[in-house]
């Protein structure tokens, strides 16, 4: 924006920012977590101190205020506070519906101490899919200065009236370091994501880049730098890429079926015996956040935006025991096991998929009808749904479903191995 316009908000971010300081500071003087009490107490302190300012700037800034001196408070009853009083670091101005509005879709008028300014900004691809989707901007909202680019940075609140979603079914989600088995409608469908061997690729080759730079210009030089800088980021974009389409794909599909999604409940610490044999801890970390934390946080984030509900279910032994009989699984090589009671076959992904959907059944007294019930009701032979049936995944190669948009897509002979 131009210049003046933009002193304009850089001196209205100073005022808030002080009087949010002092706000806070009374605050957390008096044990106030309480936008209300906070407000009754200072309101017209804060008036007085900055008069030209428009009045409902002293509401927001209560509102910011009280929200920070409670964080401060809990960290500090919990013993984590390293201060005694909270800073104000980062400052976005809260605004609501008196101090800002949309003008169409391309100009927003924000109340300032110079009266109104009108300011044109550009909608971003996320703001319409939420739009599209039936989202509508909430009345607050957050501004914040972009001193570089000399730009204000919008952060708009959606709302959405939901009627309550009652799953009728449920989408398990097994995810493994280089697939995700996801059971949809009784067929357990392998999408390979090859994640864990993005990670390991681009790790040997950051690693073979800095061994050859490091020998022709020394430790840590400058091309080097730039180099592991664009590999870096070509790697973190492919892997966002594929979390974000499988992502998609899962969630559409839970949404059209009125579905829940069943996830595995990780641990803070990447226990997962998976990737046990990566011994370098920084790699395992990566593996780790690559495969398992980044695509669970994509599917939330997903399922949020759709409205779909994601379960969580405890994830121990899920793919050792046989989910019909209950008895061990003796696993051979390459992911096939045979059960102990029945001598069945079964794919490892197959049983996990299978015993998350168990566990989300039991979880929520049930009332999703689910196949699996009706599978385990006549359980009298040793094998449920045929000789293989049930117990082969259908692998997804990541070429092909990345170019999908539902299941739809998938061939009729590969349904048909599966059904038969
Ligand atoms: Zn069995």
């Amino acid at each position: 924006m131009p210049r003046r316009t933009f002193r304009a908000f850089v001196e209205l971010e100073g005022m808030y920012r002080n009087i949010v300081e002092q706000l806070v500071l009374h605050a957390v003087n008096n044990g106030i977590t309480k936008f209300t009490r906070l407000k009754a107490e200072r309101y017209r302190d804060v008036r007085s101190l900055y008069p030209q300012l428009p009045s409902h700037y002293a509401y927001t800034a209560c509102q910011d205020a009280a929200e920070r001196a409670h964080s401060f408070l809990k960290l500090k009853r919990m013993g984590r506070a390293r201060k005694p009083y909270p800073e104000v670091r980062n400052v976005s101005i809260w605004l609501d519906d008196h101090l800002w509005r949309a003008e169409g879709l391309t100009l927003i008028s924000l109340a300032t101490h110079k009266g109104r300014v009108r300011v044109s900004f550009e909608l971003n691809k996320h703001y319409l899919r939420y739009v599209n989707r039936g989202w509508r901007l909430a009345s607050e909202a957050r501004v914040k200065l972009d001193y570089k680019e000399r730009r204000l940075v919008l952060y708009l609140t959606f709302k959405k009236e939901v009627s309550e979603y009652r799953p009728k079914a449920y989408i398990t989600v097994d995810v493994n370091e280089d697939a995700e088995a996801v059971l949809i409608d009784g067929v357990v469908y392998l999408f390979e994501t090859n994640l864990s061997r993005v990670t390991l690729g681009y790790y040997y080759r950051r690693k073979s880049v800095q061994e050859k730079y490091d020998r022709v210009y020394g430790p840590g030089s400058r091309p080097a730098r730039r180099v592991l800088r664009r590999l870096g980021s070509n790697e973190k974009a492919l892997k966002r890429e594929i979390r974000w389409k499988l992502a998609t794909l899962i969630v559409r599909e839970a949404a059209r079926r009125q579905a829940a999604i069943v996830l595995e409940r990780l641990g803070r610490e990447p226990a997962n015996h998976m990737i046990e044999r990566i011994k370098d801890p920084q790699l395992r970390h990566r593996v780790f956040q690559a495969a398992f934390k980044g695509v669970q946080r994509a599917i939330e984030e997903k399922a949020r935006e759709y409205g779909v509900p994601v379960i969580y279910v405890d994830p121990r032994n899920t793919s050792r025991t046989c989910p019909i009989h209950g008895a061990e699984i003796v696993y051979g090589r390459n992911r096939h096991g045979t059960c102990s009671k029945g001598g069945e076959t079964w794919h490892r992904d197959v049983v996990a998929c299978y015993n998350l959907l168990l566990r989300a059944l039991g979880g929520d007294g049930g009332h999703a009808p689910s196949r699996m019930r009706a599978f385990v009701a006549v359980d009298g032979g040793p094998v449920p749904l045929g000789p293989t049936a049930a117990h082969e995944p259908t692998p997804i190669a990541r070429g092909a479903w990345a170019r999908w948009r539902s299941l739809g897509a998938t061939s009729d002979r590969k349904l048909m191995r599966v059904s038969t």
